[in-house]
């Protein structure tokens, strides 16, 4: 179970202290479709990139299967970052002088998969997301859905055990956002997916989970943890 606690985060840009995260604790399912919701500032992308290790909270916890991070090294940040976390954003981040191919194998690259098995493991990947005939392709050649698929192929091809995904169809059209959030759905089938989106109607069709923020802080959750589901993860740590 992923849990954090009393986290808290300020930015300071010169003399301007911004408090992103002013208190949120939460606790995660090992395998449900949770939608972050929430307006813009409110703090959502704040408390993804804290969740998957990209940021750093200030004070309070985040807790991955009973251990607490406030002991971590850079290493143990690295090892969390590259085989427990997937990670999708609203503009891809793609090479872009690259293949599509060269993308997925380069995740698998920096989690330590030998050059033998990449090549096949990444094949594959992209097949699953549909796009198995185009691997030589590079991203420019494809439309944004494709490349939104070849970012949750590359999020997924370390088989993490969360994916974390930053209004993945925040730059996609209606249509083309509706075949990503069936990509998203299914791949909660099996592991955490936490979604942040702007848009309710996506994360009400979707999500079996939805929570809102305002202000840094958690204004209402769908679906928290029971005292019998929060008992049983306590009693497997
Ligand atoms: P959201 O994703 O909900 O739009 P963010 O988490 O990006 O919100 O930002 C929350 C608040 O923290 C905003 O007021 C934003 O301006 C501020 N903030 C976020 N990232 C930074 C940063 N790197 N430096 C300074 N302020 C930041
Ligand atoms: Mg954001």
């Amino acid at each position: 179970m992923l849990q954090i606690k009393d986290i808290r985060k300020q930015y300071h840009t010169g003399d301007l202290v911004q408090q992103a995260l002013d208190g949120v604790s939460l606790e995660f399912r090992d395998n449900e479709f949770v939608a972050i919701l929430g307006p813009s500032g409110s703090g959502k992308t704040t408390l993804l990139n804290i969740i998957g290790g990209l940021d750093r909270y200030d004070t309070g916890d985040l807790i991955i299967n009973g251990v607490s991070t406030k002991k971590y090294k850079d290493r143990d940040w690295d090892a969390y970052r590259n085989h427990s976390i997937g990670f999708v954003f609203q503009s891809y981040n793609l090479i872009t002088h690259q293949s599509i191919l060269a993308n997925v194998e380069l995740a698998l690259t920096l989690s330590g998969v030998p050059r033998s098995e990449r090549r096949e493991r990444a094949t594959k990947m992209l097949d699953k997301v549909g796009l198995g005939n185009q691997i030589h392709k590079k991203p420019n050649q494809l439309s944004g859905g494709q490349m939104q698929r070849v970012a949750i192929a590359r999020a997924l091809v370390n088989d993490p055990d969360i994916l974390l995904a930053d209004e993945p169809t925040g730059a996609l059209d209606t249509q083309t956002g509706i075949q990503v959030m069936e990509l998203l759905k299914e791949v909660a089938e099996d592991r955490l997916v936490i979604m942040v989106t702007h848009n309710p109607e996506l994360a009400e069709q979707y999500a079996t989970r939805i929570i809102r923020v305002k202000d840094g802080r958690l204004l209402s959750d769908s679906r928290p943890l029971t005292e019998a589901e929060r008992a049983q993860c306590a009693a497997e740590v």
